[in-house]
């Protein structure tokens, strides 16, 4: 899933000073599963600023709403809709950055802040806790390294080997948190019996699908062209 971090409530309150009417508004999808856009998050946060703009003597009008998905026309429709009707002066998303940007692309005139930091793709460890576990590289190199990804798991990208700094299986830039993704790649090459996988040098990576190419789209015509 895509993960993200509330911002600093104090930072989403300063964006909203000039606007009278606002709607925050979360996302039943990614958001809501990684406890920072969901249904819940839109009341602490609009809760949260009624009661600071009140301490302010500052009467505003903040609505609630949560949707879906924000990345998804069929389902921000109604937001777009209620925008409209109700006169809404500004709109906070609860959303990872593409349903800020999907909105920002369909709300004219209307402001749109972030109430979130979009931050990676990521798996959930524990209860509350998220790994990054891809980054989105666009040319999946995980078959030559037991599934593992030094794309977005080792701390300098490094795609043929660890580092020097790699120590006992950990990370040098945080040794107590970070396993080294070397490490990982070679037990679990071990295990699978493909250790000579490792001779096999990745050439160079071609970061042109990556988000070094440009916007990306992707098409889906036809998924498996089998004859
Ligand atoms: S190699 Fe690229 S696509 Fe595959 S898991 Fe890593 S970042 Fe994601
Ligand atoms: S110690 Fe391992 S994970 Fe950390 S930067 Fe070096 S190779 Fe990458």
């Amino acid at each position: 899933m895509i993960v993200a971090d509330p911002k600093p409530f104090l930072q989403v309150k300063g964006y909203l000073e000039d606007f009278q009417k606002v709607l925050v508004v979360g996302c039943g999808t990614c958001t809501t599963v990684c406890l920072s856009g969901g249904e819940a998050e839109v009341q602490i946060l609009a809760s949260g600023l009624r009661i600071a703009f009140g301490k302010d003597g500052r009467k505003k009008t903040i609505l609630e709403g949560c949707v879906q998905r924000q990345c998804d026309l069929e389902f921000i429709v109604p937001v777009l809709s209620q925008v409209e009707a109700e006169g809404i002066d500004a709109v906070v998303s609860l959303a990872c950055g593409v349903g800020v940007n999907f909105l920002a692309d369909r709300l004219g005139n209307i402001p749109i802040f972030p109430g979130l930091d979009t931050t990676f793709y990521g798996a959930n460890m524990q209860q509350g806790l998220w790994a990054e576990m891809c980054a989105g590289c666009g040319s999946c190199i995980v078959a030559y390294t037991g599934g593992i990804c030094p794309v977005a798991r080792c701390s300098k990208h490094l795609l043929n080997g660890p580092c020097g700094g790699s120590e006992k299986g950990k990370c040098e830039v945080d040794p107590k948190n970070i396993d080294c993704v070397w490490q990982l790649i070679y037990d679990r090459l071990k295990r699978l019996g493909r250790l000579e996988d490792l001779r096999n040098l990745l050439p160079a990576k071609d970061w042109s699908t990556a988000s070094d190419g440009g916007v990306r789209r992707s098409a889906r015509e036809q998924l498996y062209d089998v004859k």
